[in-house]
């Protein structure tokens, strides 16, 4: 079980409930990050008491250095005060609950310092999958899912035989806009994107369960992940987000994983696995819920689960090149430049004409394609 970790991204909606799952069992912290949200950071600093705190907005790490003057914890600034945080000594786990792209590199100074990788940061797989399992077998470290779909999976996974895998099934929410057709979301808005119907967690993901480029993205985390073709991951709506996902065996029995929706779980299990230890999430009542309920998802409406599908079959450089229009596009929606409709246009686009690449793709490949990705969708 994990003794002392890093929490990349402390201030967000999973980096906050993982220091709930540290507090609670008396985990120690060694050191934090977050990118702006220092009056967040300084309060978890002072109690945490971690050795060193990143700040990648170098302004902002000024402003923290000053407010921490008279404690002992250091503040570094920057992606290189970031990368510094995620290989620090005296700690066995690194939990990354970075948003987006912004994410891989800490994750690979992770690996590099030998840390097992608690990963909630799904595009670190997206985008840099073959990098990352390279360096995971080369640094003979550990990757454990925080993602509760594939959280669900590993829990399922536990004891069976490899090759009695038959498939893995996704449970999606379907988001805020489940049931609607492509002429009811022309005009919807950012605040009825953020409503999540069973969720609340970061902008960002919020969005992308609203597009289902969520379910998308984690069909290539889970590919990765679990070492699954795309023919052989299947995505099922679920909106009560009780089962958090399935495996089916080559005996087609099918075992899931239930729980009420609460990302505490699967972040604890990460950092305790294999172990199982008491919890404060709730537990599930099922006769109160009295029916669970399942559907195919409809990918007329919703085009970026199937754009990622497309792009994972590539494969190469074409998931990156998803995710980066993706993070691109959801900025501008966000900011209210694009509508809604305009992000699995602005995702599709780039994937159709990206000009391809071969499959041994490089670090210096991935991170070109993504800033090449963004400039054209950014404008
Ligand atoms: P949030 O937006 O709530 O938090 C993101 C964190 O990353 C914040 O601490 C933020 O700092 C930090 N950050 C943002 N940009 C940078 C950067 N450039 N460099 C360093 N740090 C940065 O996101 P979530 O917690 O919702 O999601 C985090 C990851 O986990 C995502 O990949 C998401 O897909 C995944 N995930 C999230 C789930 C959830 O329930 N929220 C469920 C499953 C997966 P600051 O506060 O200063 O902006």
């Amino acid at each position: 079980m994990t003794k002392n970790i890093i929490v990349l991204g402390s201030t967000g909606s999973i980096g906050v409930q993982t220091l709930d799952v540290a507090r609670m069992h008396n985990i120690g912290v060694k050191a934090l990050t977050a990118n702006r949200s220092i009056e967040l950071l300084e309060k978890q600093a002072r109690e945490f008491r971690p050795s060193l705190v990143a700040v990648a907005d170098e302004e902002s790490a000024k402003k923290l250095r000053i407010a921490l003057a008279d404690t002992d914890i250091r503040v570094a600034g920057g992606e290189e005060g970031v990368k510094e945080a995620a290989s620090l000594d005296g700690a066995d786990t690194a939990v990354n609950a970075i948003v987006g792209v912004a994410g891989l590199m800490p994750t690979l100074e992770a690996i590099r310092a030998g840390k097992t990788l608690a990963l909630a940061n799904k595009e670190t797989l997206v985008a840099g999958g073959s990098v990352v399992k390279a360096e995971v077998k080369k640094y003979g470290t550990r990757l454990y899912p925080v993602d509760s779909e594939h959280s669900a999976i590993f829990q399922c996974l536990q004891g069976v035989p490899d090759k009695a895998l038959k498939k893995v099934i996704l449970t999606a929410s379907g988001g805020a806009f489940y049931g609607k057709k492509r002429e009811e979301l022309v005009s919807v808005r950012v605040e009825d994107a953020l409503r999540h119907p069973n969720w609340s967690m970061g902008a960002k993901i919020t969005i992308d369960s609203a597009t289902m480029m969520n379910k998308g993205l984690e069909v290539i985390e889970a590919s990765w992940l679990f070492d699954v073709p795309d023919e052989k991951i299947d995505v099922l709506i679920h909106r009560e987000s009780i089962v958090h996902s399935m495996i089916q065996l080559e005996d087609n029995s099918v075992i899931a994983q239930l729980g009420v929706p609460d990302m505490r779980i699967p972040i604890q299990y990460a950092l305790t696995y294999p172990e199982r230890l008491s919890s404060p999430v709730k537990e599930l009542d099922l006769a109160e819920l009295a029916m669970l309920t399942f559907a195919r998802p409809d990918y007329d409406t919703f085009e970026c689960l199937g754009i990622c599908r497309r792009a994972l079959r590539m494969g190469g450089l074409y998931p990156a090149v998803a995710n980066a229009a993706n993070e691109a596009a959801v900025s501008l929606f966000l900011s209210g430049k694009i509508s809604f409709l305009q992000i699995p246009e602005a995702v599709g686009n780039a994937v159709e004409k990206f000009g391809g690449s071969g499959q041994n793709i490089s670090l210096e490949d991935i991170i070109e394609a993504d800033r090449e990705t963004r400039r054209k969708v950014l404008g």
